[in-house]
């Protein structure tokens, strides 16, 4: 579902809502699943860190969904263009290399309009990378809650980078409501991950390194955008003579499926692990505190 009325629900029916259905990019329990196996992978440097810290940065990883459930609005707006970019939908031939990558040539290009309408989701993982950079070099100075903030800005982080290796992420055709594939969102994304968790095969998280975190951001939703025609032949050859999205519809979609899904789930997970890294390094990679707390101190008689 991409957009949902906000209206004037309380966040506890909101988060009942949310438990009940997935609300957007790889539903939240992928992004959970996800962002432990990044976590996982991180260099030697940074994984006692976030490790000691991981089942805050798990649950964590979905707020970004549940910003735009509560229609939080960030400094350009509404929550909900953060999450995607319709590369598709800009009137640029594939590779998309006519599209601006700087936001205000975006902006002039496009208008203001389109362009948060197309999305703008590279442009959110620079602003929250940039912040997580700054967070990390705050740590390295001693700066109290600094360490926290790292935690909770690479929870926030994690979940635009999951969110960039959806393929429906970069596409206007996001739910098949073009080709009379309604929901295949939901099915590709989290249906059919949580369905098949237990056997899919993904590759080790790997670290690259990503000088550009919005020209990463960029690739993967190129690449993504080339995934979905894929996705849409799985799901109708699958759905092909059938009533209903049944056991049987799933088998047959995971056939057609499997590599997209299993590439796509292993990238995720080392890209989030690749860009937490990336913005370590930038800071200069400062020690991280590790430990138990420090033992209270004796008071004195
Ligand atoms: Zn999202």
């Amino acid at each position: 579902m991409r957009k949902l009325a906000t209206g004037c629900v309380t966040l506890a029916i909101v988060m009942g809502l949310a438990a009940q259905e997935p609300v957007s990019a790889w539903g939240l329990d992928v992004h959970r699943w996800i962002t432990q196996r990044a976590l996982e992978g991180l260099p030697a440097g940074l994984k006692p860190f976030f490790l000691e810290r991981s089942a805050f940065i798990v649950e964590h990883a979905v707020d970004p969904d549940l910003w735009r459930v509560v229609g939080l609005k960030s400094d350009r707006g509404d929550e909900d263009p953060n999450h995607f970019l319709d590369i598709d939908g800009l009137d640029e031939p594939r590779p998309f290399t006519n599209v601006p990558r700087d936001w205000d040539r975006y902006v002039a290009k496009y208008g203001l309009e389109r362009a948060n309408k197309m999305g703008r989701l590279p442009w959110r993982v620079e602003e929250v990378y940039g912040r997580l950079v700054t967070t990390f070099r705050d740590a390295a100075k001693g700066q109290g809650y600094a360490g926290d903030n790292a935690a909770y800005l690479s929870a926030v982080l994690a979940h635009y980078i999951e969110d960039a290796h959806v393929p429906f992420h970069a596409v206007l055709n996001y739910d098949g409501q073009a080709t009379n594939q309604r929901g295949i969102h939901s099915r590709f994304e989290s249906q059919l991950v949580l369905r098949n968790r237990a056997t899919l095969k993904l590759a080790r998280v790997t670290i690259q390194p990503i000088p550009d975190v919005k020209a990463f951001v960029f690739q993967r939703l190129v690449e993504g955008e080339a995934l979905v025609q894929s996705i849409l032949d799985a799901d109708l050859a699958a759905a092909k003579g059938r009533e209903f999205y049944d056991d049987v519809y799933f088998a047959t979609f995971l056939k057609g499926a499997r590599p997209v899904v299993e590439r796509r789930l292993a990238e995720a997970a080392s890209g989030v692990a690749s860009v937490i890294t990336a913005a370590w390094t930038e800071a200069g990679q400062p020690p991280m505190p590790t430990g138990k707390l420090t033992p209270p101190a004796r008071i004195r008689r």
